[in-house]
């Protein structure tokens, strides 16, 4: 686990066939009140767990885990860290609430081709990803985070539920799957994808002030170039009208 700043702590993701997303961990470690962001693929609790537990951090400290959306590569493991962590409340956008606690898990797979694969590779059962939500995340909700300050910014378009998490004063962002380093964007291509939402999020993304790029996979930035999510968005923009 590594640190990003006070109260914001990077987990990478280990990849396998699958990508398994990066976990954030928020919250300054005096508060006791920690919040974990996206717990990431099937398997990839207990490295996860134990990265957390190395930093001194009592599970205790846990509150709540707020996922940017619901893809399986994020949400593969809740139920494995819930398990750790029973008590820790589950936040997801509203629009990505309601299939959860339905069972409904299209956008979780993306697609039905790789729903097949993964229960068979993975040994899922159909409704392993049916969740209560206990905060359900709209845009502009402020969210005070163990001594830290973010934003809820609805950024659907990679997802139909998809949220960035922002901390104005320190200029940090985690957009999920919006955009990544290297001037990539999340695909637009699974269930509930929409190319030209996905389009109009990075330019409302590009609105912001960001120094430092934390998202779902790949290389985080710490020194993001002034413009870099608008050049992104302008980069993308022919593919996603
Ligand atoms: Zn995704
Ligand atoms: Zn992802």
């Amino acid at each position: 686990m590594t640190q990003i700043s006070e109260g914001v702590y990077f987990i990478k993701g280990q990849d396998e066939f699958i990508p398994d997303s990066h976990t954030y961990v928020v919250g300054k470690l005096t508060s006791q009140d920690l919040t974990l962001i996206d717990p990431g693929l099937m398997g990839k609790a207990r490295y996860k767990i134990q990265a957390i537990l190395d930093m001194g951090i009592e599970l205790t400290a846990i509150k709540r885990i707020i996922m940017t959306h619901t893809h399986l590569d994020h949400i593969g493991c809740l139920a494995e860290v819930r398990k750790e962590i029973p008590w820790a409340e589950l936040w997801v956008h509203a629009t990505e609430a309601a299939p959860l606690e339905e069972g409904d898990e299209r956008i979780v797979y993306g697609m039905e081709m790789f729903k097949n694969m993964c229960q068979m590779q993975y040994n899922l059962k159909p409704g392993a990803f049916t969740f209560q939500v206990d905060r359900k995340l709209e845009e502009g909700d402020n969210l005070d985070l163990g001594g830290t300050s973010w934003e809820v910014i609805y950024i659907p378009g990679h997802s139909p539920g998809s949220v960035g998490l922002y901390d104005r004063s320190e200029k940090i962002l985690m957009p999920g799957d919006v955009v990544y380093a290297d001037y990539a964007i999340g695909r637009f291509d699974l269930h509930g994808a929409n190319g030209p939402e996905l389009k109009n999020s990075l330019l409302q993304l590009g609105e912001l002030e960001v120094n430092t790029l934390l998202p779902g996979h790949n290389r985080i930035v710490q020194s993001l170039p002034p413009g870099y999510i608008t050049d992104t968005a302008k980069q993308w923009a022919p593919y996603l009208a």
